[in-house]
């Protein structure tokens, strides 16, 4: 039987030389594949104490939304300025080359709530951090931050500092 890793693809020189991209796409493609990455990541949450799942556009929806349904919680998402309809906050972060903002609606989280991050990837964190701003700007409480795959060369990690961090696999 395939490992979930063997599902991942690694893409040379994507998006530019000297990256090697991890392809999430490949995973999907196969329904064991789709099984596998969505019971490893809702095996990392099962257990916690939340009430939210937060998941960023577009692939944080992908993993974010089966797991909040299974587990019967509510799921809000993080989306890239101007697609949200009513008001919203924003955070601004740094990319590699400029900089992106991502928005949430104002009233999305109460406060207090109990929040729990999915995602598919950390490279930087610079991401993730922006959305941990965000949840507690509204008032809500990461409890635990997930993710199907990090690049732990790039020490994402050191931007979350003081939070519950897991991944499911890890590439050096
Ligand atoms: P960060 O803000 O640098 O942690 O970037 C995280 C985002 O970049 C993730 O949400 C991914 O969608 C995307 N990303 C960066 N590198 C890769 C990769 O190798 N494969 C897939 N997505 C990637």
């Amino acid at each position: 039987m395939k490992k979930l890793e063997d599902y991942v693809r690694s893409i040379p020189d994507f998006p530019e030389e000297g990256v090697i991209f991890r392809d999430v796409t490949s995973i999907l493609e196969e329904a064991e594949g789709l099984q596998l990455a969505i019971n490893a990541m809702q095996e990392l949450v099962k257990d916690v104490d939340f009430d939210v799942v937060i998941g960023p556009e577009s692939r944080g929806f992908i993993f974010g939304v089966p797991i909040a349904y299974n587990l019967k919680k509510a799921f809000v998402p993080v989306r890239k300025k101007g697609k949200l309809p009513r008001e919203t906050v924003e955070m601004e972060y740094d990319l590699e080359y400029g900089s992106a903002t991502l928005e949430m609606h104002a009233d999305a989280i109460k406060p207090g709530q109990k929040v729990v991050i999915i995602d598919d990837l950390i490279a930087t964190g610079g991401t993730t951090e922006a959305i941990v701003k965000l949840i507690e700007a509204l008032g809500g409480e990461v409890v635990k931050i997930t993710f199907l795959m990090e690049l732990a060369g790039l020490n994402g990690r050191d931007k979350l500092k003081g939070y519950d961090v897991e991944t499911v696999i890890c590439y050096e």
